[in-house]
């Protein structure tokens, strides 16, 4: 057993508090347990496999690639499974923690400037693409034009899902970043339902795939150049049925909806696919099974979605938390109660006693 062995496979948790019990099943697949943390370790796998067996990935090589970290932290720990040097570009949205986990597998990181076009020299694509050059063997996956991302989806998540629910999936829902995730899944189950899953796209408001682009904070999805000739091979437009676009509120308040009220701790594009999903679930019936596709967990954003002060600044908490409050008021949901510290027994109060709270 090696820990790239462990990838896939992931299980499908029932939302039961944040959608309605009447309604249709809403089912989360629980990429966050791969090892690297996210729906993409299943890409890494796959490209390096794939690029092992075509011999263009070899003892000594480096792997070089621009990455919004994701894709990159499965890469790492392949790398690191498999004995290659790794670097990584990364924008200035990448989260710290992101760039932490890829350090911590012993890849080189590069920040690079996020406010230039692709083709601008300080670019990542830009930075990847001289790296390519400069260091021997080093090798790129390419994700964003790499036929085995979408078929790594194709192989393994759509086919797990469709088993995991009996074929009674009627509606997909996952974000389009490279698009891999959404085209692989989508298309292999439309294939096996001849044509029955409706796919529904979540994307961040503001990114080129729904609409005029304008910035966002939701890491990973999206997109943001509006240059249609410049969209990756990998997103196959003709597999989505529908594009929901969610802005950034509403995307952090769903992910603290779900952290707060299913257990589940999820990253802020999760968020995003989960409030596509509460558009839909009104429309639908106790006949439907909604499958959502989160692509990471809420472990990469502690500093940034998870972060009141992070949110004050973007100035985003009112807003968040006044979504939490309707859909927690629909719902019939109690806010976790906070302990009222100071009128605790002297013994235990902040400050006194053992009890050192570091907030
Ligand atoms: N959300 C996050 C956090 C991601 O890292 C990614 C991958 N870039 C996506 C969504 C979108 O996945 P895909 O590239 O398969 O479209």
């Amino acid at each position: 057993m090696s820990i790239s062995e462990l990838i896939g496979a992931t299980p499908l948790v029932p939302l039961r508090r944040l959608f309605p019990a009447d309604g249709p099943r809403v089912l989360v697949k629980a990429e966050f347990l791969n090892p690297g943390g996210s729906v993409k370790d299943r890409i890494a796998r796959e490209m390096v496999d794939a690029a092992e067996a075509a011999g263009e990935l070899v003892p000594g090589s480096t792997i070089v690639e621009a990455t919004s970290g994701n894709t990159g932290a499965g890469l790492a720990l392949i790398a690191a499974e498999r004995g290659y040097d790794a670097v990584f570009v990364c924008g200035p949205k990448v989260s710290d923690e992101k760039v932490g986990v890829l350090r911590a597998h012993g890849a080189t990181v590069i920040r690079s400037r996020g406010d230039v076009a692709p083709e601008h020299p300080s670019s990542s694509r830009s930075i990847a693409e001289r790296l390519l050059e400069v260091i021997p063997a080093a090798w790129s996956s390419q994700q964003y034009d790499n036929p085995h991302n979408p078929a790594a989806h194709r192989r393994t998540t759509g086919p797990e899902i469709w088993e995991q629910t009996g074929g009674a999936i009627t509606h997909l829902v996952a974000n389009v970043g490279t698009g891999g995730t959404i085209s692989g899944t989508g298309a292999h189950l439309k294939e096996v339902s001849g044509g029955a899953v409706t796919v529904i796209g979540a994307d961040p408001a503001g990114s080129a795939y729904s609409g005029e682009v304008e910035p966002f904070l939701v890491e990973g999805a999206g997109r943001i150049y509006a240059d249609r000739a410049l969209w990756p091979s990998t997103y196959d437009e003709s597999v989505v049925d529908h594009l929901e676009a969610v802005a950034d509120a509403e995307s952090f308040a769903w992910a603290h909806l779900a952290a707060r009220h299913e257990g589940l701790l999820l990253g802020g594009s999760a968020g995003t696919a989960l409030a596509a999903a509460s558009r839909w679930a009104p429309r639908l019936t106790a006949e439907h099974t909604l499958v959502v596709i989160p692509a990471d967990s809420g472990r990469s954003y502690l500093s940034k979605v998870y972060d009141d002060a992070w949110l004050a600044g973007q100035g985003l908490r009112d807003e968040v938390e006044r979504i939490i409050g309707v859909v927690r008021e629909r719902r019939g949901l109690r806010a976790p109660a906070a302990l009222p510290l100071d009128a605790l027994p002297e013994d235990v109060r902040p400050g006194a006693g053992a009890l050192q709270p570091t907030a």
